[in-house]
Formats: structure tokens, C-alpha cells, sequence
């Protein structure tokens, strides 16, 4: 089969690789459609956790082509979105429907287990949901991403009531800003320096949108909805940006930590003491919450349409990966096979 595979940190290549196989116990899916993630972006550049020869991808949606030995209730061709792990099912994190947290997940397309940036990847069935008539393949596969930005705006409570910023348009701040939209949230400024980014927020519907290197997200808050920011929704993950929200909540604000950031970073806490700030940071979603994103899309409370700027096959990966250093127009680029 065709892949995407990291050779060493920083470096794709397409290559043929063996048909990856489902074992017992596991599903094999024929991939359509597989999302490219900050995630990705960002482990392929450092290499973390990622040895080479992994094939990356865990956004992703595709029709079952084999059964595994055991395997009952499910037929080939059946089109499917699957979470993107394999879990023990049995601990307590499990029963919570907290796959992330099983002590024994492995993850698909960050390590572990072999991605989607492929023609075939290895799925468990316990993780597969059925994508609904009316949804089509490039839809479902950001369902991954969507069901990431429910979890955010359900931790920070967001309500009819709240005035909110969303740091970040890139897809989680464009989902996020969705969810907060959905939530029906009575302000949303979002901030990107990145005029590109900053467009398509305010056709997702942003009530303002800034470049937080010019203007400061809060002025442009009070400017809308007269209070300062009651719940950031941190979702760029840089050095800084942590802090960044917690200069701009309001006293008794919320930030929910959308945003990766992988180095050690400072906050100054008096500020967030004399502001008494709360601080969730929210890790995946729960199965019901990437149940509910899938139901969202085939209802239409939401559309993710719009987020997809770039439709790519398998052989651009790489320099779509050089394109995503520098993001410009580009939202969710989504890989699309025959
Ligand atoms: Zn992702
Ligand atoms: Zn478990």
C-alpha cells in the first residue's frame, strides 16, 4: 500500500509499504479521507515518541475492507469513523468512555500504531462508529478534530451568558469557535495574526476577529459585549500564549488550555490570583462527546465545510507539511484517496 512515512524528524516520503493487516480482534479500514493535525506537524518536526518509519494520521474516516478473526457485527463496506486508539476497554477510564486515559491505549498515527496517511490502517471496533447517509467521508473525518473542540467549550462552561475569546484560528480555534457558536455563547472575539485565519473565523461567524499583535482581544470584547473575556479558550499552544490568556481573562474568568505546547512555559500567577482565574486543561473528548460531534454533522448544527481549505492526495503530504510551517490561508488540510 501507498504511505506517508517518517523517516527521521522532519523528514516524509511516500512509499510502498506492506498492506497493513487486521489482527485478531481488529478491523481493517480502506482509508477516504485522513485530516493532517498541528499534532502531526509538530511531532513529525521533533520526532517525539515517533520512530522512524511511523506512519502518522489519526483523523480519519474510511470503509471497513476486512474483518479480523472474531470480529462480529460489523460488514465489509460499511463506511465508519473510528477513534483514534485502541484501548483495553475494561479499566475505569474505559468505562468512563475516557479512552485516552486507559493505561493501556495505544494511539493510531502518533507512534504506537500505524496512521492514516495510508490506503489501509488497523482499527479496533469498539472505537468505530458508523458515519450516517448524509455525511460524507471528508466531513467525517474531522470529527476527531470537532469532538476536540466540544470537550474544550463544554470545560469552559460556556452558556448563552458568556462572553468569550478563542486565541487561535487555526482548526481548533475554528472548531472551538463553532462549539461556542452552537452553545449559542452571547460574545465571540477570536484572535490570529494571521489575516488568512482571521477571514475564515468571521465567516464562521466570530462577532469580531483581531490580530492580537495589534489589538488586544479583551478591548475588543468590552467594545462588543461591555465585560472583560469569562472564558479563553486557549487554542494556539505556543510559549506564551498561556500566559497571554491570563492576562486577558476578567476576574473570576475561566481558560481552558485547548493549545499543545510542548516546552516548559511561565505564567505569572499574581495575575491570575487577583483575578481568582480557574484553569482547565482539556486532553481528546469522551466517546459520547465524538458520538455528539458525528451527530452534530449529520443533523447540521454544525458545518465544517468551510474548514476544509486544502484537499490533497497521499504524494503532497510532505509539502503540505512544509506549507503548514507558515499557514497563511490554509484551515484543516484534509488527504483524500480514490
Ligand atoms: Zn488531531
Ligand atoms: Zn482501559
Amino acid at each position: 500500500m501507498r504511505a506517508v512515512v517518517l523517516k527521521e524528524p522532519g523528514i516524509l516520503k511516500v512509499e510502498s509499504v506492506p498492506d497493513a493487516v487486521a489482527e485478531p480482534g481488529e478491523i481493517l479500514l480502506r482509508v477516504r479521507n485522513c485530516g493532517i493535525c498541528g499534532s502531526d506537524l509538530h511531532a513529525a518536526k521533533l520526532g517525539i515518541g515517533m520512530p522512524p518509519g511511523t506512519i502518522m494520521g489519526h483523523e480519519f474516516a474510511g470503509e471497513i475492507a476486512a474483518l479480523g478473526e472474531g470480529v462480529e457485527g460489523w460488514k465489509v463496506g460499511e463506511r465508519v469513523v473510528s477513534l483514534p486508539q485502541m484501548t483495553c476497554g475494561s479499566c475505569a477510564a474505559c468505562q468512563r468512555g475516557e479512552g485516552h486515559h486507559c493505561p493501556a491505549a495505544r494511539v493510531i498515527g502518533l507512534g504506537a500504531l500505524p496512521g492514516a496517511y495510508a490506503e489501509l490502517v488497523r482499527v479496533q471496533p469498539a472505537q468505530l462508529l458508523r458515519v450516517p447517509d448524509g455525511v460524507t467521508m471528508r466531513q467525517a473525518a474531522l470529527v476527531e478534530p470537532l469532538a476536540v473542540g466540544l470537550h474544550g467549550v463544554r470545560l469552559g462552561s460556556v452558556t448563552t451568558e458568556t462572553a468569550c475569546v478563542v486565541m487561535g484560528a487555526g482548526p481548533i480555534g475554528a472548531v472551538t469557535l463553532l462549539w461556542a457558536r452552537h452553545a449559542k455563547a452571547r460574545a465571540i472575539v477570536v484572535s490570529d495574526p494571521s489575516p488568512g485565519r482571521r477571514a475564515l473565523a468571521a465567516r464562521l461567524g466570530a462577532n469580531a476577529v483581531v490580530d492580537p499583535t495589534t489589538r488586544d482581544p479583551a478591548s475588543a470584547l468590552r467594545d462588543l459585549a461591555g465585560v472583560d473575556p469569562e472564558v479563553v479558550l486557549e487554542c494556539v499552544g505556543l510559549k506564551g500564549t498561556l500566559n497571554a490568556a491570563v492576562l486577558l481573562a476578567g476576574v473570576h474568568g475561566r481558560i481552558v488550555v485547548l493549545g499543545v505546547c510542548t516546552e516548559t512555559d511561565e505564567i505569572f500567577p499574581l495575575a491570575g490570583i487577583m483575578k481568582e482565574l480557574e484553569i482547565a486543561f482539556a486532553f481528546a473528548y469522551t466517546h459520547a462527546e465524538f458520538a455528539a460531534a458525528l451527530e452534530a454533522l449529520r443533523s447540521g448544527a454544525i458545518d465544517v465545510t468551510p474548514l476544509v481549505t486544502d484537499v490533497i492526495d497521499l504524494a503532497d503530504v510532505p509539502e503540505a507539511f512544509r506549507a503548514l510551517e507558515r499557514p497563511e490561508s490554509q484551515c484543516k488540510v484534509v488527504i483524500e484517496l480514490p
